[in-house]
Formats: structure tokens, sequence, C-alpha cells
């Protein structure tokens, strides 16, 4: 995967999309709201002004109030902006989630295969989940609490400054101290601590993965399975790390520095008091008592206004650093559509020098291939596992791309024809097919939409599936893998076969499709193929040399490389590779028949 860095705000930017609009109206809304909500505190310091100014006569204090009418206007006012922002940042949010979440699907169908390869898959998945959900509380809560804050920090502080510069300059050292002790918890060694424990969380996700995929062996072998084993180890690391974590970077300093910002304003009323003098020189009695009236409610208001600021950055963070990690898988590699797609001119496919290295590997998985198989013909691909065949055939539909030289589908580079042609040209039948847990009808027509009842049951008839609808209750419309409807993997199989047939593309990759069939369903499935490939380009992967007998060409494949080719009678009796694992294949064939 490649990883391209760029900052969390654009990301985030990028994903709100066209409710960018929303999101600062949200976010204006409720900044305003903040400054609305204040008055109701200067009227307080207004009361003040008026009581002192009529002192002792409180007869003439009546008017006070109407600063209960004004306090009372201002705050409705602003509750109701601080709804309608909240409003408007949950839809935001919401929909920015929803976009995340929608992109990552959109992204994981343009993917090649390889992007779910080796339990990734997981993990994607995971990170898809973590950046829609951190994003979703950043967008809904923590951003309008950190814009509104801030408004009302910086408001209040100018107004400090208006009152008395000394008071302002406290109250700016206060702030200062506490924004450095929240940016302390938030710096390279604390963000260091988190990719690191974010990291251990990764690896427990994909032991996890791959320890839910293998529960069968599990079952059998119990604690000394490996996977087992991995993901025990990886939760323990997951543990020790998370309290690690939270010992570094939550419990002792999140704690100081909490107290640090919750703490500072406090001391804005000694600080007051021990000013009180100077100010009390000059006479202006009055003047001293209101504004420390309002030292002490604003100092109150701060330090909870920070603590919220604090909490609020911590969101930020998670979500910056989800952002960050769901970016780098929507940044991995997708099959674009070229700019200029060409049309497939015929099913001829061709491999020109092809070699291909997967990600990480130390040795190429195919070097220096080029074979051609024409139009209707059928190429076998066999030799010793590992040899390459699984990736050859896989470069075909561009499960993967080749590292070098060029994979052509009907004389056109697979890179330049559209994705979706190419899928259209390709059936591809997998050593294991898997069946949907829906009907088999729908497992069926999964190959072309638009296909008829009797379209999906012609193609079910070929591919030899007759047996199976009679004994399932419902017949096609029965639905794999509830109770009593399982089918056996040869059964399965044929289904597969059957979807292939009805795709009717005409080229048709079969890797191993015979592989895992038991005695009886093997002559249906050898029928089910013959039908499926009859009159169609062919590149068939075969265990059982039996089936390549009478392939066109066969292409022994070992250690990525073709080391034979040609038909087999010529083959059978060259002396190489091939004649080695026809002799063999005979005598493993010769021995279950005499010992059967
Ligand atoms: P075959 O199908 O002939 O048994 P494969 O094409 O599956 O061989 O494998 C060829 C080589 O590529 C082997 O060395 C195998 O270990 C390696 N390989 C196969 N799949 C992957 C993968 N997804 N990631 C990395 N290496 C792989
Ligand atoms: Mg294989």
């Amino acid at each position: 995967m490649k990883e391209k860095k760029k900052s969390s705000v654009a990301i985030l930017l990028d994903y709100a999309g066209s409710h960018k609009g929303l999101t600062f109206l949200g976010l204006a809304l409720s900044a305003v709201s903040m400054l609305l909500s204040m008055v109701p505190y200067l009227c307080i310091w207004l009361v003040a002004r008026d009581l002192i100014a009529v002192a002792p006569d409180w007869t003439q204090a009546q008017g006070i109030t109407r600063y209960g009418w004004l306090a009372f206007a201002f705050a409705v006012g602003g509750i109701l902006l601080y709804f309608a922002g909240l409003m408007c940042t949950h839809l935001a949010a919401f929909r920015t989630a929803s976009n995340i979440r929608k992109r990552g699907v959109a992204h994981m169908m343009q993917a090649p295969l390889g992007f779910f390869d080796t339990n990734a898959s997981g993990l994607i998945r995971g990170r898809l989940d973590a950046a829609a959900a951190e994003t979703e509380t950043l967008l809904a809560h923590n951003l309008a609490d950190i814009v509104g804050t801030i408004t009302l920090f910086v408001s209040m502080l100018v107004m400090m400054f208006l009152f008395d510069w000394r008071m302002g300059a406290a109250c700016l050292l206060a702030a200062v101290i506490s924004v450095a002790a929240m940016f302390s918890m938030m710096g390279g060694k604390n963000a260091k601590l988190m990719a690191e424990y974010q990291a251990a969380q990764d690896r427990m996700t994909k032991a996890g993965t791959e320890y839910v995929r293998g529960i069968p062996v599990v079952k059998i072998f119990q604690q000394t399975v490996y996977s087992f084993k991995a993901f025990q180890q990886a939760i323990e690391a997951y543990s020790s790390k998370s309290e690690y974590y939270q010992d570094k970077v939550c419990r002792v300093p999140q704690s100081l520095n909490l107290t640090f910002t919750e703490g500072a304003f406090v001391f804005l009323v000694p600080v007051a008091l021990f000013l009180a003098p100077s100010a009390l020189a000059g006479g202006d009695f009055a003047g001293f008592v209101t504004n420390f009236a309002f030292y002490a409610v604003f100092s109150a208001i701060l330090s909870t206004a920070l603590a919220r600021i604090m909490f609020a950055s911590a969101g930020m963070m998670l979500a910056s650093t989800a952002l960050g990690r769901i970016d780098q898988v929507m940044c991995a590699p997708t099959l674009k559509k070229p700019p200029r797609p060409q049309k497939p001119q015929d099913s001829r496919v061709e491999f020109a020098d092809v070699s291909f290295t997967y990600d990480g590997a130390a040795s190429p998985a195919l070097s220096h291939l080029s074979f051609t198989v024409e139009p209707g013909q059928t190429v076998a691909l066999v030799g010793p596992s590992g040899g390459g065949k699984t990736t050859a055939a896989s470069l075909i539909p561009r499960f993967w791309d080749a590292t070098s030289g060029v994979v052509k589908v009907g004389g056109v580079d697979v890179t330049q024809i559209d994705p979706h042609v190419l899928m259209d040209q390709i059936a591809f039948v997998f050593q294991n097919s898997r069946l949907f847990k829906t009907s088999i009808l729908e497992n069926v027509r999964a190959a072309r939409p638009e296909a008829t009842r009797a379209q999906v049951e012609a193609a079910l008839m070929a591919a030899q599936c007759g047996d199976i609808l009679e004994k399932l209750p419902q017949g096609m419309d029965t639905q794999i893998g509830s109770e009593g409807t399982y089918l056996s993997g040869g059964e399965q199989q044929r289904v597969a076969l059957a979807r292939a047939i009805l795709k009717d593309a005409p080229i048709v990759v079969l890797d191993e499709a015979t592989a895992f069939a038991d005695p009886e369903n093997e002559a249906l499935i050898q029928k089910a193929l013959s039908e499926l490939t009859r009159g169609r380009t062919v590149i068939m992967i075969a265990h059982r040399l039996s089936t390549v007998v009478g392939a066109d060409q066969i292409l022994v494949l070992d250690k990525g490389r073709i080391v034979e080719q040609g038909s087999h009678s010529v083959l059978s009796t060259a002396g190489g590779l091939y004649a080695r694992m026809w002799a063999d294949y005979n005598q493993a064939v010769q021995w279950k028949i005499t010992s059967e």
C-alpha cells in the first residue's frame, strides 16, 4: 500500500464533500451562540455597576430587573443558536461518516484482488469503521465544542484586557500555561505512543480475523494452533501497550494537565485581590468591585471551558489518526478505467515477457513468461505447487497487474481495457468456489443479473446440477447454508460451474476446479467442465494430469518460469519434468486402483 501524506484536515474536508457548508454553518452558529450566552454574565457586571452607583439609596435599584430580561433574551437566543448549530453539525457528521463508508466500499469494488489478500480485509474494515466513527464524533461534538469555546475564550480575554490590562495579562498567562499543558499531551512522544498503541490494535484485529477464519482448525488442535497463540499474544501485546499508553499518556500526564487547565484560572481571584490596593488607590471603589465580580465569574467559566477544549482535542487527535489510517487504505491503487479504453478484438490471451513479484516478496513469482492461447484453444498450466500457476491466471482478469511485460486479451493490453469489459470476457472458476447465503437461483444469476429463470435452469442442467435441485426442498429457490441445505464441496463447485456457464464469457480460466471433487462428483464435474469449456478459449490449471491430456498445449511452470511447453504426447516422452510428473501420476492412479 502506498503511503501518501495528506493533512487530516484536507482528508476530512475531502470526505465532508458537499456537506462542508453545513459543517461551517454549524460551527459558526455555535460560535455565535457562545457570544450570545456571554451577555447574561456581563449582566452581573452591569448590575454591580448600577447598584454601586445608587448606593446606599436602594430604592433606585428597581431598574436592574431590565437586566433580567436582557439576560433572559440572550440566554434563550444563545440556546436556540446552539441547538441549531448542533443540528447542523450532527447532520454533517452523519453524512460525512456515510461518505467515508460509501467511498470505502466503492474503493474496495475497484481495488485489485490483491488488496484483500493476506488477511488485510479485517484490518480494512476495522479502519473504515474507526474512521467513520471517530469522524462522526469529531464533527458532531468536538469541533463545535472547540470552536465555541475558543470564541468564548478569546472574547473574554479581550474584555479582561479592556477592564484592566494586568488582569488581561494574568488571564493570558493562565491560558498559555493551560494550552502548553494541553499541547504537551499531544506532542511528539505521545503521538508516537499513540501510533504504537494503534499498531498493536491493528495486529490484534489481523490476528483476530485469521483466528476466526481458521476456527475449524483451532477447534481440532485447540491451544497448540498457531492462530490461537498468535491471537492470544496479540491481545496480550495490545493490553500491555494500551496499559502503557494509559499510564504514559492518560493517567499521570492527562491528570496533571487537567489539573493545570482547570486550576490556572482560579488564580485570577487572588491576582485580582493582590491588585486591589493599586486599583483602589485611584479611589475607584465601584470600578474595582464590579470588575472583581466579573473576574470571579469568568475564571470559573474559563476553567471549565478549557477542560472542554482538552477533551475535544483528544477526540480531534483520535479522529486525525483514524483519518490518516483510512487514507492509507484509500490511496491503495485501484483498477481505473483507462482514459482511452480499447475493445478486445477476440478471445486470444497472450503473455509477453511477463514477470510478477508480490509486494514484499524476495523473489519473483513469475519470470519472463511468454505464451499465446489462440481463440478456442485450451492451454493447461501444470507444475509443482508454488510454481506460479495461480499467479499467472490471476493476471488475466487483473487480480494483480504484471510487474513488467504485458498481458493481452483480444490483442489489447489488459490495463487498456475498461475493467468491466475485461470481466465480461472472463469466467473464472476457483478451486473452492464460495456460494453466497442466498438462493441457488441468485447465486447463479450473479453472473448475469438479467438472466431469466429458464436460462439459470438451463445453466444448472448443463452443469449437471439436476440431482442437487431435486433433493433441495424448494429447488432453485432454496436458500443455501440454512439448516438441511448445506451443499458438499463438489456440489458447490457444480453450482459455481453453472454460474460460469451462465456468464457465457469467451474466455474461461479454471484454477484447479476439480481438485476438491469427491469420486461421485468427479465425473459430473468433468461433464460440467466440458459444457463450460466447449468452443471457448480455456486456461486450465490442473492437478489431475488426466484432465490436461487433451489440451492443445501444456505449459510446465516451475519457480515462475516455463520449463517445458508442448502437447501431452510430446512432453510425456520428452524425459523432462512433465514426463516425471506423468509417471508419478500414473503410479498414484495405479496404486489407487490396486488398493481398492
Ligand atoms: P501455484 O498456483 O503454482 O501453486 P502460486 O501462483 O500460488 O503457485 O504461487 C507462486 C509463488 O508466489 C509461491 O512462491 C507463493 O508462495 C507465492 N505467492 C502466492 N500468492 C501470494 C501472495 N498473495 N502474496 C505473496 N506471495 C504469494
Ligand atoms: Mg495454485
